[in-house]
């Protein structure tokens, strides 16, 4: 049963994401008793990046026609390389937009948002998450499948192996792109992903406006952590809308979630709920989200927060 990945890749560089694909695809060859081939587009870094994650060969192409991310022509260049029966595929924006087009082209069954290692690969059986995160199914796939790893799910894992590296191309030209990006525009630099960050502090409505949100940054730049919200604060403008997590928004599992003024209700649990760990700062001990935390704090969180934000200062050394 040969095994392939998508490394995704920006800039020329792997992303946690491509890694954290290249260690689930080991889990399944892993079962399988086989290897992991890697296919990456305009990558620049070393090979040595997959090797350590699991992946035995790395099909490196450099292709212009790559450079711009389009779903029609990232399928049909991962589709003539992956000569498999599986193809991981991050469940990132790109990954999830072309990973439908690629299981049409390779006639396969299309799994969505896996997130743990199969326990068998005849058939192929892996857990998904399902009903908006409030249950895990379990599914059994006989032929080829596309498989799309939800975003620190399984870990970024290492699990290295010897492996070789082989340039390769593909038969993508710029005729093949049916959307092609006209402009780029950077919204905000230096900021943390919000979908690979291991660390997310995130406000609701309990923060009482904007101008509060001056100590969430503070907290969140202290702990190397990203800022997310509720959807209500982003839908009334306290908060720019890529920050929104929950149902309707972001899905992301980081490996602490900080929930500060949060009600928890199931829309915004939907989201989140995937994260390790879950601190809750609310003050009202009835609120729902206690019952989905694992740490919480029963307290204003405009006496609390900066509580934090002062040992959190001292134990790392900053004045
Ligand atoms: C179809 C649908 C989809 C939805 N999708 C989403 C979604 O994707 N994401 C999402 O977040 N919501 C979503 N919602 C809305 C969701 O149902 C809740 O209304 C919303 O999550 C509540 O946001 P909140 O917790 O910030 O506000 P509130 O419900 O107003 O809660 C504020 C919390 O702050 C606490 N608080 C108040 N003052 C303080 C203080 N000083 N210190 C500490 N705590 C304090 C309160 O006790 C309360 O628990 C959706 C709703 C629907 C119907």
């Amino acid at each position: 049963m040969a095994i392939f990945v998508y490394a995704e890749s920006h800039d020329g560089k792997y992303k946690k994401a491509g890694l954290e694909a290249v260690a689930y695809a080991k889990a399944i060859a892993d079962v399988a008793g086989d290897t992991v081939t890697a296919i990456a587009f305009n990558v620049t870094e070393s090979s040595d990046e997959l090797y350590k994650y699991g992946a035995t060969k790395v099909l490196k192409v450099d292709n212009a026609a790559l450079k711009n991310f389009d779903a029609n022509s990232y399928a049909k260049a991962v589709a003539e390389l992956a000569a498999g029966e599986v193809v991981v595929v991050p469940s990132t924006n790109d990954g999830a937009s072309f990973a439908p087009l690629l299981a049409l082209k390779l006639n396969a069954s299309l799994v969505t948002n896996v997130e743990k290692a199969p326990t068998a690969v005849a058939p192929l059986t892996v857990a998904r998450k399902a009903f908006s995160g409030k249950g895990i199914e379990t599914v059994a796939v006989s032929g080829k499948a596309v498989v799309t790893l939800l975003q620190n799910s399984f870990g970024v894992k290492e699990n290295a192996v010897a492996g070789s590296e082989e340039a390769v191309s593909v038969s993508v030209s710029d005729a093949d792109a049916k959307v092609k990006v006209t402009g780029v525009e950077v919204a905000q630099t230096g900021a943390i992903d919000l979908k690979e960050a291991e660390v997310v502090v995130s406000a609701g409505r309990g923060l009482k406006g904007p101008e509060n949100w001056g100590m969430i940054e503070e907290l969140a730049q202290l702990l190397g952590a990203a800022t997310a919200s509720s959807k209500p604060v982003a839908d009334i403008g306290w908060r720019p809308h890529a920050e929104h997590v929950g149902q309707t928004g972001k899905a992301i599992a980081p490996n602490l979630y900080i929930a500060i003024g949060i009600s928890g209700a199931i829309q915004h649990l939907a989201g989140v709920n995937g994260s390790k760990t879950i601190v809750v700062i609310n003050n009202d001990a009835e609120a729902p989200f206690f019952k989905a935390a694992d740490y919480g704090i029963v307290g204003d969180a405009f006496e609390v927060v900066p509580k934090l934000i002062e040992e959190v200062k001292k134990l790392k050394g900053v004045a």
